[in-house]
Parts: C-alpha cells; structure tokens; sequence
C-alpha cells in the first residue's frame, strides 16, 4: 500500500493511491473542513490518463464543500476516485484495499457510493473502515442516496418551472433527460407521474430502453439530446456538458438535473443567462443525497422521516438562488457560488 501525498493549493489534503496486490489506483481529494468532516462519494470510472482522475477528483471534492455549505448539513467536502471500469475491474480486494486507505484519513473523510459504485461495494469498504455512509438500511444506514437526490432535483425543477415557465406543474412541460442511471430512474418516475412528457437518452441502451418502457419516453441517441426542443434539459449523467459545444444548441428554456459540476467553468453559467436559459445550480439542486447521508451522521442515528423534511427545503433553496440572482442582476450560478463562500467565510469567523 502506496499513499503519496500530492500539494494542491486550495485544498487540505489531496493523496494518491496505490496498491499492487489488488491493483487499486485511486485518489481522495479533501478539499474544505471548515464547517465539519468531509464527506463525498466514491466514484469508479475509466479515466483516460491520471491527469483527468485528478482533474475530477478536485472539481469533485470543491463541488461537496459548496453543497454542503448551502444545504446546512454540517459536513465539509471531499471526494475519491477509483481509476478502472466498474463492469471489469471490480473486487473484493480493490474495495477493501479503498477502505484502508479511506481509514488512514481519520474520520475527516467519510465515503459513500457514487457513479459506478453501489452499496454492495460500500459494504466492502467497511470491512475496512468505518467512515463510510450510505450502507444498507439492515445495518442502521441511510441506503441509496439516489431516490433522495431525485427527489429534491424534482421540487428544485418545479422551483424553475414556477419562475420560468409561470406554471406550477409539468403538464405537458417536454423534459430532456441525459443519462437515465440510478438518480434519472426516480427522477423520470417524478416527472412522469407529474405529467410531464420526458425524451432521453443514454449510452447504455437497456438502462434507456427500460425508463423508456416505465415511463412511455422517447429514445434519442446520446448525441442528439442537446438539439431536442423542450423546456428543460436535465443533464443527469457525468458533468462539464454545459460547455462552448453544447450552449448554442440547447433549445429549452431551464437546465435543471442531478449531475455535479454541470458547467465546465463558471462562465459557461454566464453564458446560460445571456441566452435567457434559467439555471438551478446543480450543488443546489442536487444536494438531496447529501443531506439524506448527513442525517445518518446525526447523534440520534438515521430517521427516513428527518431526512424528507430537509430534503424538502431545496424547494426554498433553489427559488432563494433564483431570487438572489435575479435581484443581484448575476447569474445563478455566481449567486451559488456567492452564498456557499459567505457561508464558509462565517464558519472560518466563528473557529
Ligand atoms: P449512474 O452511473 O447511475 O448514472 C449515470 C448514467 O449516465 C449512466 O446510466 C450512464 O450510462 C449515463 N451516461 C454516461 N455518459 C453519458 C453520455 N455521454 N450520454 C448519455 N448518458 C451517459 O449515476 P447516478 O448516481 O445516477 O448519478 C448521475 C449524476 O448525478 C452524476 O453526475 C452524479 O455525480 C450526480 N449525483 C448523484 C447523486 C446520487 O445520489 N447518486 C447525488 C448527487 C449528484
């Protein structure tokens, strides 16, 4: 077992991974604990070079200190990355190997599963170590963050809807969904029971042929979702699709959806509002899972009932952003960004 400690300016500890005996590669990225313990997801993905690992991890991990700052859950932010394919590369050792190099932090970063990984996984990991969340509801945890996730994207939407659309349910409102993985699913059930008529895409045709036949959706391929006319685009899949390419092809009126880091930089979120395109803040809208986690965190233990009740605030959370940004003449995703750093300077005061 490697660890090498690499110096990111910015962030409170960044290491790398190593491990020859189960071949494990992989990155923990702690970027802020001003306002508690870091906590962020463990995501396995097939990176093309170490470079773009980093690079994710990083963006990640920054991403997890805003969006707990927002949503009041007491964490700070972090996240880790395994470099491999979750199909091929997965294995008991690989996720106990994890597990120990998570332990070696001390409880300032607590994981939980993330895009290609699930709960079994998790499971694993806390063979090794206990600073990991989201296990299954036997064992006293939290479970999938997933329907949580989706849940409070799905009222932060209808936070949009209001604003941008004057209408208060999706009746007819035509939704592009891309990637239809675990938070999609739920999402797209919420959307569908609410009326809305939904279009999507994904690059695994049964995991998009299944919410297609669920949900009555039309099939687009991957490609083709940033030109569907519709009212909101919901990028549900990997982040950065917010970018130069896609901005003049996005013909709808809202981009609203569970994926991180939604826009590749701060300026594409600029670029959104000079095209009249309204946007809800993904570290905003998508901080269901989070706070569902956090409420396992809490001294009485995990309570279903606790967490719904603070998921149900990104409603408020999302229109305070809008608000916030129309009345600053900014756009809503300096305005995001504007609160989750007052927030930290405050927690940085009062230490
Ligand atoms: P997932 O892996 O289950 O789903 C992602 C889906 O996107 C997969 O089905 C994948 O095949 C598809 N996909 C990847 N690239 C694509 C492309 N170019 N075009 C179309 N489809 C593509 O992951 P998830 O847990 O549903 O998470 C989705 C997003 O939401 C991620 O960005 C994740 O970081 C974010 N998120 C998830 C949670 C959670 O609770 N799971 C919480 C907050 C944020």
């Amino acid at each position: 077992m490697k660890l090498t400690e690499i110096d990111v300016p910015g962030y409170e500890r960044v290491v790398r991974c190593d491990d020859s005996d189960s071949g494990l590669r992989a990155l923990i990225s702690v970027h802020d604990t001003t306002l508690g313990p870091a906590l962020g997801g463990l995501r396995m993905w097939p990176y093309l070079s170490d470079q773009e690992a980093f690079t994710d991890v990083n963006r990640l991990s920054k991403g997890m200190t805003y969006k707990s700052a927002v949503a009041g859950t007491g964490l700070g932010g972090g996240k880790s990355v395994i470099i491999g394919n979750p199909k091929t590369d997965k294995s008991e050792a690989v996720f106990r190997a994890m597990g120990r190099f998570v332990d070696q932090f001390n409880g300032l970063y607590t994981t939980a599963e993330d895009v290609g990984t699930t709960v079994e996984d998790m499971v694993l990991v806390r063979e090794e170590t206990r600073h990991v969340t989201g296990l299954p509801r036997e064992m006293g945890s939290s479970g999938d963050p997933s329907p949580y996730t989706a849940y409070g994207c799905f009222l932060g939407m209808r936070a949009c809807v209001e604003m941008a659309l004057g209408t208060n349910d999706f009746k007819n409102v035509r939704i592009a969904v891309q990637g239809t993985g675990n938070v999609a699913r739920y999402l797209c059930r919420h959307l569908h029971e609410a009326g809305a008529t939904l279009i999507v895409t994904d690059i695994v045709e049964e995991k998009v042929r299944r919410v297609a036949e669920e949900y009555g959706a039309t099939v687009v391929d991957p490609e083709a979702i940033y030109d569907v006319e519709c009212e909101i685009y919901v990028p549900a899949a990997l982040g950065a699709t917010i970018n130069d390419d896609s901005i003049p092809r996005l013909k709808c009126k809202i981009v609203a959806g569970p994926a991180n880091n939604q826009c590749l930089t701060v300026e594409h979120g600029d670029r959104l509002r000079e095209r009249g395109i309204l946007y809800a803040p993904d570290f905003v809208i998508n901080a269901g899972g989070i706070i569902n986690v956090s409420v396992e965190l809490e001294p009485e233990g995990y309570n279903e009932r606790r967490a719904l009740e603070k998921v149900r605030n990104i409603y408020d959370a999302v229109r305070d952003i809008l608000a916030k940004a129309n009345a600053e003449d900014i756009s809503t995703n300096r305005a995001a960004i504007l609160l989750a750093e007052r927030k930290l300077e405050e927690g940085r005061a009062k230490k």
